[in-house]
């Protein structure tokens, strides 16, 4: 119910129709009895929706795109993980002072977490946001990444931040990898029927982590359970990035019984 004192919180970025963050946060809500509401606000332009964050006073506000870096000049504080990343996917408003962080990483860390990737060769798809949090990672648990991108500057500015090779198709044929991690939007709704890498890469013994989070089971995540391959789902990212952003919010670790529940929700969605 929403009363007098209800707090409000955002999602801001452009466009947001596909945005589930208020699905999570407004089921989480509801289970830790929290007198708090998540909308939608898209907009082209930061500045007016910063001053809103402001002033309303809104007291968490998830980042998307095209954001995540353009929100970082408006923030009175940036926690280290976030700064190492270059980008922003959560602020929150403590008495006017805003601090941002970057939970994409736990996903991430989340996603993973049954994943071994110390000396394991991670071939790392895309070098956007979700590929800078995705490196972060693996470089910080001893992965050794191979950075393939449409873009090949946009690889090395990775390789220069976070160590690793880049490479191109040709690599894939004929050296080993362990874990394939997509972080393109290739196969997200509605365009089901792409996906970023051809099957005929795809191994028994990999690990394929797809990060795109807004179709049940992606034709990569397809292909590489054909192959018999281990296949790790983005909603598990997107699952692991918002509870941390509410525990970052409110102190409290939303516990398992809410995992369980809000996986249900978010996937009967799909
Ligand atoms: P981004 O910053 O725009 O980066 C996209 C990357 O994908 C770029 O490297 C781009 O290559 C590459 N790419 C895009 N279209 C391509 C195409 N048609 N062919 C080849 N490469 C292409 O986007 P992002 O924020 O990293 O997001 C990437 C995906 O991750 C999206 O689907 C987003 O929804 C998803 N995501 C999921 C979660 C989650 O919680 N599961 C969280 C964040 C993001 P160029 O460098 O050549 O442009």
């Amino acid at each position: 119910m929403i009363t007098n004192k209800t707090r409000l919180n955002l999602v801001i970025g452009f466009p947001l129709r596909h945005s589930q963050s208020p699905v999570l946060h407004n089921f989480v809500y509801g289970r830790l009895n929290m007198d708090a509401i998540m909308l939608a606000l898209p907009g082209p332009k930061i500045k007016p929706l910063m001053e809103i964050i402001k002033t309303f006073p809104v007291g968490l506000t998830c980042v998307t795109m095209p954001f995540k870096q353009a929100v970082i000049p408006y923030l009175d504080a940036i926690e280290k993980q976030a700064k190492a990343v270059g980008a922003v996917n959560t602020v929150i408003n403590r008495d006017g002072r805003l601090s941002g962080y970057n939970t994409d990483v736990d996903g991430i860390a989340f996603a993973l977490r049954d994943v071994v990737l110390k000396n394991k060769a991670v071939l790392l798809l895309g070098a956007g946001g979700a590929a800078r949090a995705a490196a972060y990672f693996v470089t910080k648990q001893g992965g050794k990444i191979l950075f393939l991108n449409r873009t090949k500057n946009k690889a090395l500015a990775l390789k220069k931040q976070f160590g690793g090779q880049v490479i191109g198709k040709n690599y894939l044929g004929s050296h080993p990898i362990d874990v394939i991690i997509n972080a393109t939007p290739i196969g997200m709704y509605p365009n089901v029927s792409q996906d970023p890498l051809d099957k005929k890469y795809l191994k028994r013994h990999q690990t394929v982590f797809d990060i795109v989070y807004n179709v049940g089971s992606t034709k990569l995540l397809k292909d590489a359970k054909s192959a018999g391959a281990k296949t790790i789902p983005g909603m598990e990212m997107f699952i692991g990035q918002g509870l941390k952003q509410i525990e970052l919010y409110c102190g409290k670790k939303p516990d398992n019984k809410i995992l369980q529940a809000v996986r249900k929700a978010l996937t009967a969605q799909l």
